[in-house]
């Protein structure tokens, strides 16, 4: 799916006023904000996807876009009308920001033929925009290629079945590692460029086929688009030095690992299985969620010990740089993971993401441990969807770690170690 924008006007509160409410947790959800707020850019573009989509709300729309309603109820009987609709929720002017029912013949509006991805309602329109898009054409050939191909996560040809690590963890670099590990890797891709929903998804889109190639490239950045976040997990605890198998974890806990994952939008309905009541089992990674913010989830479950105090803590795009509405949400969670000294990793979608959200947690004074370029950054471009001739962003592109409070008293100040010096003279 596209990145959407972000606009800090658009923030929903988080409805305490309202004591009719379920108490179905709420709270900033980036992806919403970010579908509202296309509209700043293309006006009634939003209720255009969900007129199209035959939906009601944005939480419908996410709903289908994680795969859930795609069979039944969303009013689609084929695939080809499926790729036309969502086809069809590009169809903006990028030069004029025109949506279709703006022009006098709606059939106007046509493709950029380089990239298949953008739309222009005239010549004189797409003439006018070429010196921006120029720099953005190839790179956005590939954003429409992902974004059609990443319908093959639902249909679960990709990611491919992966097997056990046969390089140390230190080894493991970045994705050419990781890949040069999977067996088979060409027989592998070449299954899924054969396979049955590979055919449907190029028989129904109306685009012409690249060449298998390209399509290989593609699967392998989509690839890397859904690995991106356990390996980034994997990267935290390389940075933080904390060894899952380690012989004192094991006598302590006798389990294996625990993942929860903690947020409003993690878990679609009520929670089947609460986190951490009983143990998982050994050597396995056990999955658990936590709908809520987690300053929430450190009250009600660290707290009352029904979950273990956290080794890491790792964050995907938290975004809490992105407009100060949201730092009032945020805060109470980074001065709590600040204070209890919890070995954190935050992504972002770019450097300057991460320039801004270092400035802050310096002026909030956490103590930042390392930072830098992500070798497990998705390699899938995303682009603004409402503004394309943009540079496209990349899931967990950047990463910084944070412990503790800076200049905190466990580290010797110059006056100790001066006074060692003259000891040892
Ligand atoms: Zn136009
Ligand atoms: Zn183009």
């Amino acid at each position: 799916m596209a990145r959407q924008e972000n606009v800090s006007s658009q923030v929903q509160s988080c409805s305490k006023n309202d004591p009719t409410e379920t108490p179905i947790v709420k709270g900033p959800n980036m992806d919403s904000l970010g579908f509202l707020a296309m509209d700043s850019n293309v006006p009634g573009l939003s209720q255009v996807i969900l007129q199209k989509l035959n939906m009601k709300s944005y939480d419908e729309y996410r709903s289908a876009m994680e795969g859930h309603k795609l069979s039944v109820g969303f009013g689609i009987r084929s695939y080809f009308e499926m790729f036309q609709k969502m086809e069809d929720t590009f169809k903006f002017c990028v030069e004029c920001k025109k949506l279709p029912e703006a022009l006098p013949n709606p059939k106007s509006l046509r493709r950029c033929k380089r990239c298949q991805n953008v739309y222009y309602c005239s010549t004189e329109c797409q003439r006018a925009n070429w010196p921006v898009h120029k720099k953005f054409c190839k790179k956005l050939k590939l954003v429409a290629l992902d974004q059609l191909m990443e319908w093959l996560v639902f249909t679960g040809d990709i990611p491919f079945a992966t097997t056990s690590w046969t390089k140390r963890i230190q080894e493991v670099r970045g994705w050419e590692d990781w890949f040069s590990m999977q067996e088979n890797l060409e027989e592998k891709l070449s299954s899924i460029l054969t396979g049955r929903y590979m055919n449907i998804l190029w028989a129904n889109t109306g685009k012409p086929k690249p060449d298998e190639a390209e399509l290989a490239e593609s699967v392998k950045r989509v690839t890397t688009d859904f690995v991106s976040r356990p390996a980034t997990i994997g990267l935290g605890l390389q940075v933080f030095q904390i060894n899952p198998c380690s012989p004192s974890r094991i006598r302590r806990v006798h389990v294996g690992m625990e993942v929860v994952m903690i947020g409003v939008d993690v878990v679609d309905g009520p929670i089947m299985r609460p986190p951490l009541v009983a143990f998982g089992p050994r050597e396995k990674v056990y999955l658990s969620s936590y709908k809520g913010l987690y300053h929430d989830f450190w009250e009600s479950q660290v707290e009352t010990h029904q979950a273990a105090r956290p080794d890491l803590i790792v964050g995907f795009h938290p975004g809490f740089h992105a407009c100060p509405d949201l730092m009032e949400s945020w805060l109470p969670t980074l001065l709590l993971l600040r204070d209890y000294k919890i070995p954190s990793l935050f992504t972002v979608y770019s450097e300057q993401e991460l320039k801004c959200s270092l400035k802050i947690s310096m002026e909030l004074e956490m103590q930042i441990t390392s930072c830098g370029a992500n070798p497990f950054a998705s390699l899938k471009p995303e682009q603004a969807y409402s503004n394309p001739n943009k540079p496209p962003v990349f899931c967990n592109s950047h990463y910084f770690t944070f412990c503790g409070l800076s200049g905190s008293p466990d580290e010797p100040d110059v006056g100790e170690l001066e006074e060692n010096k003259g000891e040892n003279d």
